[in-house]
């Protein structure tokens, strides 16, 4: 019989990482995707990444935020996050920046690490010596203090926001097409425009701080580089659940 291209399991696994996702599933698969992608590309063989996902109903979630209720959005987010936790997890991440407004309370609610996206986005931009950022995100996002005020206050970052009528595009392409799996070049080329604006007015990068936004736009359709979220915070992950495992490549 053919040997499977794997050695036997000689290495210490990586963590269990967990994610609280379905805020939109759009942007859950493109974790998980990349979980998985990123473990291959560095175990080799047949490895892939240990994954717990809760995946909730983005429906409820998008009512209470729209009604103003993040107490309610963060208790069913603190009881996610306990159960992804109970399920195995020793890493978590709540896969979406608008949610994190109810970060706190997630946090409190489990024992494991929960890995703040702004926080792990944040460092990414400092180390690339970058201060003046422009950010993309949903209104709440984008109005709210949590983000900006954290990347401010943890980074010394200047945060610039579009203007009224630009958050308002940002937001509705998020709300009525990417979430929904929907890409449209009209709204790619609305959003090179709004990434203008803010360019001109001296951002030197832009945050795509929605995680659905990075199906729209990509390094291409801006003059300064681009920071996707998503893929930091996953990657951020995968850096804490291969940290001090000892591993052995095949071959
Ligand atoms: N995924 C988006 C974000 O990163 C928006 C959906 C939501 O409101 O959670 O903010």
């Amino acid at each position: 019989m053919t040997p499977l291209p794997d050695d036997p399991i000689t290495h210490t696994p990586p963590r269990t990482i967990g994610l609280i996702g379905g805020m939109s599933w759009e942007s859950s698969a493109l974790y998980y995707r990349i979980l998985n992608e990123e473990t291959k590309a560095r175990l080799g063989g047949l490895h892939s990444a240990e994954v717990v996902l809760l995946s909730v109903d983005f429906a409820d979630i998008a009512r209470l935020q729209a009604e103003g209720r993040w107490g309610e959005a963060g208790e069913r987010l603190a009881d996610a996050g306990r159960r992804v936790e109970a399920a195995g997890a020793e890493v978590l991440l709540l896969c979406t920046n608008t949610m994190h407004e109810v970060f706190a309370a997630v946090e409190q609610a489990v024992a494991i690490p929960l890995l703040h996206i702004a926080d792990a986005t944040g460092a990414r931009i400092a180390a690339a010596g970058l201060r003046r950022v422009g950010l993309l995100a949903t209104r709440f996002t984008m109005e709210r203090p949590f983000y900006a005020g954290r990347l401010a206050e943890h980074f010394g970052f200047e945060v610039l926001v579009p203007d009224e009528a630009d958050r308002q595009t940002v937001h509705d392409v998020i709300y009525r097409e990417l979430v929904l799996g929907e890409i449209r070049p009209a709204s790619r080329d609305a959003y090179r425009a709004v990434m203008e604006r803010l360019i001109t007015r001296g951002a030197e990068a832009i945050v795509l701080g929605c995680t659905e936004i990075t199906l729209l736009v990509g390094p291409e359709d801006a003059t300064v580089p681009l920071f996707d979220t998503t893929r930091i915070h996953a990657e951020a992950a995968l850096a804490f659940a291969h940290a001090g495992q000892a591993w052995k490549r095949e071959g």
